[in-house]
């Protein structure tokens, strides 16, 4: 598990009280926005700086007093550092990058309320982060309040479509990042969804207990028990990010019944090496967090600096699967740009298929026969599957076992 440094060691917070640093409306109101604090700490990069100076009105920078104890001030490497101070690649817009490049604005019946998939929703209640990464694929809207997220009436708007559609039996609650909200409007989101009978379960995606722990509280937590069934994804991308005071706001909430799966963005630099994918699955599970997703950077503007092939991913999966714990293997998924969704991507394990024999390699590389009976073989064998090039070629077969 990461340390975070002493923050009585980092001369802006060298006085600052245990009691304050452990409020989340202190850490909220202390987060670094400008340039020029951050080099009252340490040198920026050219690169930095200018990045930090142009973002105003952008997705802007605002880093909390813990996440940035977490920042290493000598290497502008740091993968905590690279995810919250902007570099002037930001400003590189690419030919297929898109504003809006899961296709969420196209399909809001409401604003903010996003129905793709027949049975659930998406419903963003807040533009507001604790940190705005700089990964970000909602840069479109975070960090604003363009969008009216948070008004009353959007919220009420959203109740009458989830009554007038009982088909929609699960709301994932999200934003911008709903921790942002206070407990009492929160609840009022809650509420609302609870009272419509065709609501069978709500899950909250939120970054906030990563960047900003000190907001799960135990008011937080009462709040949830509430009104549960109640699941969380919580977006985690680095090990460094699994610290002491981490783990104490996933016991909290863990404790308080909530079950609880990470979202991860497979960024270039950050944790495309799959001994450090590996060690951050690892250390979810030591935190009670079950790895759920490892989501491929998408096309969206400005990002291309973090973004990987996707045979990256398949190669992280690969060194996962049957090398460790499977609970600590996620689903790597590609949203199709545009709206298509999430799309499930996998190494691929069957290397033949012929007249009902099944060729299939496991983790080692070796390969097994598997047999199905006659009578549940189609009619006509499907053609031989084959690992294609590059993307899912298999790694190096071993040996071969007779049937
Ligand atoms: S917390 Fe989520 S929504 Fe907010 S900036 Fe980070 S990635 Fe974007």
């Amino acid at each position: 598990m990461s340390q975070e440094n002493g923050y009585h060691e980092i001369p802006m917070w060298a006085h600052v009280a245990e009691q304050d640093w452990e409020d989340w409306h202190w850490q909220l109101r202390n987060r670094i926005t400008g340039v020029d604090q951050l080099k009252s700490w340490f040198p920026l990069t050219p690169s930095e700086e200018e990045a930090a100076r142009r973002t105003q009105g952008r997705l802007v920078m605002a880093i909390p007093p813990y996440w940035a104890s977490l920042m290493d001030p000598h290497d502008p490497q740091c993968p905590i550092r690279r995810q919250c101070i902007p570099t002037m690649e930001e400003f590189d817009v690419r030919e297929h990058d898109r504003l809006d490049p899961c296709g969420e604005d196209g399909d809001m019946p409401v604003p903010g309320l996003v129905h793709r998939y027949p049975d659930r929703v998406l419903f963003l209640v807040t533009e507001q982060c604790a940190m705005y990464c700089r990964h970000c694929t909602r840069r479109r809207l975070v960090g604003t309040t363009s969008r009216g997220l948070m008004t009353s009436a959007n919220y009420e708007a959203t109740f009458a479509y989830l009554r007038a559609h009982p088909e929609v039996r699960d709301v994932l609650i999200s934003g911008g990042d709903p921790l942002m909200l206070t407990e009492s409007r929160l609840e009022k989101i809650l509420a609302g969804l609870r009272a419509i009978p065709s609501i069978e379960f709500i899950r909250i995606g939120s970054r906030t207990p990563v960047t900003m722990p000190q907001r799960v509280t135990p008011e937080f937590c009462e709040l949830l028990k509430r009104y549960k069934p109640i699941w969380m994804s919580v977006h985690f991308c680095h090990p460094k990010e699994v610290t002491p005071r981490l783990a104490q706001a996933m016991d909290m909430l863990a404790d308080s019944g909530v079950p609880l799966g990470s979202q991860t963005v497979l960024l270039r630099g950050i944790n495309d090496d799959p001994a450090v994918m590996k060690r951050l699955m690892q250390e979810l599970l030591k935190v009670r967090v079950r790895p759920y997703y490892i989501y491929q950077c998408d096309p969206a503007q400005g990002i291309s600096h973090f973004r990987t092939s996707v045979d990256a991913g398949v190669k992280i999966l690969e060194a996962l699967r049957g090398h460790t714990t499977g609970y600590a293997v996620p689903t790597f998924v590609v949203d199709g740009p545009g709206g298509g969704g999430k799309i499930p991507i996998a190494p691929n394990y069957v290397v033949q298929y012929e007249d009902g024999v099944m060729t299939l390699r496991n983790y080692a590389g070796e390969t097994y026969e598997y047999h199905e009976p006659e009578e549940v073989q189609a009619p006509s064998a499907p053609a031989p599957i084959r690992p294609l090039d590059g993307l899912l070629q298999p790694p190096r077969v071993r040996r071969r076992r007779a049937s």
